[in-house]
């Protein structure tokens, strides 16, 4: 199959709500390029440097989200264009953002990174340094950063109750911060959660963006 027919196998699958974001890394210019033909605008990288190439060479029509564990030293490089950050994983990154987002006199959004997988390694705040976070002055004080909502990973199992439970939770958790902290606030409707193999079950457990890679690119 060709990446172009794989997006609209993809597409046919989502309600018109979710968004799809067509998570690139790793593949050549020249498959984001036919993807872009066949109509995709919203690409995710988790390299800085990777997708600051992908960037400069690309349409200028795309959405760029940045989906990997981010450095805060290399928030620079992507600040000028970056449309959104959905791996916010600590108080220090969100400040840089915000910092280099006012230097680029921008604004830029990002998600906020929960962990929800048992794996240790995954990146993400738990439920309560989220909640403490959001309430902090240090967080009122960022003009420049939009929080549009929360991202997460279930953990890496064919276990499918575990993942949907995972997915509960994170659904959950967005409805009590989205309660709490941005009743009135429209921008704050993003949940992002699903990846190829499980994209599906994240929707039926109220994702609204998916972030969809092998299923579209083949293995990397
Ligand atoms: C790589 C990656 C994806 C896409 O994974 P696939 O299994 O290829 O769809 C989604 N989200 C994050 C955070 C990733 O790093």
């Amino acid at each position: 199959m060709s990446i172009a027919s794989n997006i609209h196998a993809v597409q046919l699958t989502l309600p018109k709500h979710v968004k799809l974001v067509a998570v690139s890394k790793f593949h050549p210019v020249e498959a984001l390029v036919e993807a872009y033909d066949a109509g995709m605008r919203v690409f995710g990288e988790s390299k800085a440097q990777e997708i600051v190439g992908k960037y400069e060479v690309l349409p200028k029509d795309i959405e760029w989200h940045f989906i990997g564990h981010l450095q805060t030293n290399k928030v620079k490089y992507i600040a000028p264009f970056i449309h959104t950050i959905q791996s916010v994983d600590s108080f220090r990154l969100l400040q840089e953002i915000n910092k280099q987002a006012v230097q680029n006199n921008r604004v830029i959004q990002v998600m906020l990174q929960i962990h929800i997988a048992t794996e240790e390694t995954k990146y993400g705040f738990d439920s309560s340094e989220c909640e403490t976070l959001l309430a902090s002055s240090d967080f009122a004080s960022f003009k420049n950063i939009t929080v549009c909502g929360l991202m997460g990973m279930a953990t890496n199992t064919s276990d499918e109750v575990q993942v949907e439970r995972e997915f509960n939770t994170l659904h959950d958790l967005f409805n009590k911060i989205k309660a709490a902290n941005f009743q009135d606030d429209t921008n704050f409707s993003a949940l992002s959660m699903g990846m190829s193999d499980d994209y599906l079950l994240a929707v039926a457990c109220g994702s609204t963006v998916v972030r969809v890679g092998s299923r579209l690119f083949g293995n990397r």
